[in-house]
C-alpha cells in the first residue's frame, strides 16, 4: 500500500490478513484519498461482482469511514480482493486474456492521468474518467444499457469521483498520450468493454474514432 499518493490504495491489495490494519489506515486518509480507492472497486463490481454493485449503492463513502461501519468497509475491500485474486488466478499466465478485463477503465484512464501531467488527477479519479468512457464504448460496441450506465455513472457520483473533464481540460492531449500506448499500435485496439454490470470482455473491434468520440462527452 503507498500511502504518500495514495495510488492503487485498495485495489492493489493483496493480503487479505493486513486488512484490519489496512482499514483503519484507509479512515485516516483524507476523502480525495479514501474516495479515490473505490474507483477499483466499483470497477471490479462492474466486470465481475453485480451483486457488490447493489451493496455499493447502499453504502456511501462518509457513512464508510464511521467506527459502527469497519465491518462493511472490510467486507468490501475482502471481496474486492477476492475478485482480483480469482480473475488473476484463472489466468496465471496471463494467456487467455482474463487478466486483461481488471483493466477496464484504465486504458484511458492512464491517458487522462498523462495528459493531467499526473497533477491534475489521482489514479482513481482518472480511472473512474476512463470507466465513464469505457461505458459510452460499452453502449456502442457491447450493448450495455443506458441505464446501467446511469448507474454506473450514479454510483462513481455517490463515491465523489469525477464523471466529467473539466471545461479547459486539453482533450487532444488524452488522444496524443493513446497513440504512444503500445495497445494501439497495428490498429488491432485491445478493449475492454461490459455488456452488463457484473460482466466484462475483451474486444477488437473499438476503433480510434470511437475513443475520440467517447473522450469527447466526458
Ligand atoms: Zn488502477
Amino acid at each position: 500500500m503507498n500511502t504518500a499518493d495514495g495510488k492503487n490504495l485498495i485495489g492493489e491489495f493483496h493480503h487479505p490478513s493486513l486488512v484490519i490494519d489496512d482499514v483503519e489506515v484507509l479512515k485516516t486518509l483524507p476523502p480525495p484519498q479514501f474516495n479515490q480507492g473505490f474507483a477499483e472497486i466499483i470497477k471490479h463490481a462492474i466486470i465481475a461482482d453485480a451483486e457488490m454493485f447493489e451493496a455499493l449503492k447502499v453504502a456511501r463513502a462518509s457513512g464508510l469511514r464511521r467506527a459502527s461501519e469497519t465491518h462493511a468497509l472490510q467486507s468490501l475491500i475482502k471481496r474486492n480482493i477476492e475478485i482480483k485474486s480469482k480473475i488473476v488466478a484463472k489466468d496465471e499466465r496471463d494467456q487467455t486474456g482474463e487478466r486483461a478485463i481488471l483493466n477496464f477503465g484504465h486504458t484511458i484512464g492512464h491517458a487522462i492521468e498523462r495528459a493531467g501531467d499526473y497533477r491534475k488527477f489521482l489514479h482513481g479519479e482518472a480511472v473512474s474518467l476512463g470507466i465513464v468512457a469505457a461505458c459510452v464504448i460499452s453502449i456502442k460496441k457491447a450493448r450495455l444499457s443506458p441505464s446501467e450506465r446511469d448507474a454506473i455513472l450514479d454510483l462513481l457520483r455517490q463515491f465523489n469521483l469525477p464523471t466529467q473533464l473539466p471545461k479547459v481540460f486539453p482533450r487532444k492531449k488524452i488522444i496524443e498520450t493513446l497513440k504512444f500506448d503500445k495497445k494501439f499500435e497495428g490498429g488491432n485496439v485491445r478493449f475492454v468493454v461490459t455488456p452488463r454490470i457484473g460482466s466484462a470482455q475483451l474486444t477488437t473491434n473499438v476503433t480510434m474514432q470511437d475513443i475520440r468520440e467517447a473522450i469527447d462527452e466526458l
